[in-house]
């Protein structure tokens, strides 16, 4: 038998839920000397940016723009609006969820956590519930993940804001669209939402190190109202375009604003219906590809109505320690890198090893889902993987319009 060589020279593809691919306009924008920060072009990128990023999150509201990453913007969205004591509802559906609610801990919040499992939705009906029981109107905020990218779920942020209106229930609606924001639809005005928190690493394109939270003037109230926020997490002066656009907050995030300007400027040509619907369609075809695998042996979609499945990311399952094996087949042999399993069973244990992730969000295009869809076959049939036949044919098909 001739010798088969290694095949994982040539351009890699990072298939993990972020950071994501980054476009060469990104990194080009971001290759250059250190520019003044008190004066010129930086100054003057800042409103058409804020606007851009507006008009992504369909808001006509407040923006604060951090140093930091997703787990930096959690805390900025709480510092905000919730004092030590405040009670916070966090119903969760994965590990970031989870997260969030510990970062509320951490700020002395009282935190309740209604735990929906991981592998459904958030139970629009047992929040309403618990919102009713509460008639003294103890809970402050709710905090709801938009796509857990742990499970791969996406969550009805309307209906939240619904059942709170029904409820006649003034806490805050608070989501975390890190994951979802330019993949998966997202209106934050028209479905009332009070806060929402993103990072610029995986729909936007750029490299972790700035995040975001807007929030509406709910939210700025309750701001108003706090004692005190700790001089850094305040959004006030951050929203201030005469303060934070001169960089009274600190040094700018040069190279990431150039980055992020670039993206955006990608995001504004294809338009974000367009980058939506990108989404979806490359989503299905991943799904696609999955359900025909498993028909036979053990690979499923972590989610199993395609209505609750993320756009962005998709959670599988492959009996242990299969997946592990998968990632690792097709990390050293083909360029391509699989995204761990991630809250789904205790880190390093047996069961861990019977998960994986496939991200598909910001930068992605037909013939990449196609190549990563193709690599899984490979390393299935290399690992000799039981699964159902006609994935490709199944992905393809959606690719092509079929
Ligand atoms: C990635 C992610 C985070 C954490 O962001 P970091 O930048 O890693 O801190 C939080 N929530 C969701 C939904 C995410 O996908």
């Amino acid at each position: 038998m001739s010798h088969h060589p290694n095949l994982s020279q040539g351009r890699g593809y990072l298939a993990i839920p972020g950071p994501s691919v980054m476009p060469e306009a990104v990194l080009n924008a971001m290759h250059r000397p250190a520019p003044n920060i008190y004066a010129g072009e930086l100054i003057d990128m800042m409103p058409p940016l804020m606007q851009d990023l507006r008009r992504i999150a369909k808001t006509d509201h407040q923006l604060a723009m951090y140093i930091g990453n997703g787990h930096a913007a959690w805390e900025a969205a709480l510092s905000n609006v919730i004092a030590p004591g405040d009670k916070v509802l966090v119903p969760a559906t994965g590990r970031f969820g989870i997260g969030w609610g510990d970062t509320a801990t951490g700020l002395g919040a009282d935190v309740e956590v209604m735990d929906f499992g991981l592998q459904s939705a958030l139970d629009i009906d047992r929040i309403a519930q618990r919102l009713r029981a509460d008639t003294a109107h103890e809970i402050k905020a709710i905090l709801v993940v938009h796509v857990d990218t742990s499970t791969s779920v996406v969550n009805d942020v309307a209906g939240v804001r619904a059942i709170l209106d029904a409820a006649g229930h003034p806490a805050l609606l608070m989501v975390d669209c890190i994951a979802s924001f330019a993949c998966d639809r997202f209106e934050m005005d028209h479905w009332g939402v009070d806060v929402m928190v993103t990072a610029c690493q995986k729909g936007l394109m750029v490299p972790p190190g700035v995040s975001f939270v807007f929030f509406n003037d709910r939210a700025s109230a309750v701001r108003a109202a706090l004692p005190r926020v700790s001089r850094f997490w305040d959004w006030t002066p951050r929203a201030n375009p005469a303060e934070f656009f001169q960089y009274h907050c600190g040094t700018a995030p040069t190279h990431h604003i150039y980055g992020l300007r670039a993206a955006l400027d990608m995001i504004n040509a294809e338009g974000i219906e367009n980058v939506w619907s990108r989404h979806a369609t490359l989503a299905r075809a991943v799904w696609a590809a999955c359900e025909m695998w498993g028909t036979q042996g053990s690979l499923a979609l972590n989610i199993a109505d395609p209505a609750l499945r993320s756009h962005a990311v998709t959670a599988l399952r492959l009996d242990a320690p299969q997946a592990t094996q998968l990632r690792d087949w097709v990390q050293e042999n083909i360029g391509l890198t699989l995204g761990i399993g991630l809250g789904m069973a205790p880190v390093g244990s047996a069961a861990s090893h019977g998960f994986f992730r496939v991200g598909h969000m910001g930068h992605v295009n037909g013939q990449m889902i196609m190549g990563v869809l193709g690599g899984m076959e490979a390393g299935m049939a290399a690992l000799g993987i039981k699964r159902g036949a006609g994935a490709l044919d199944a992905a393809a098909k959606v690719i092509g319009g079929g």
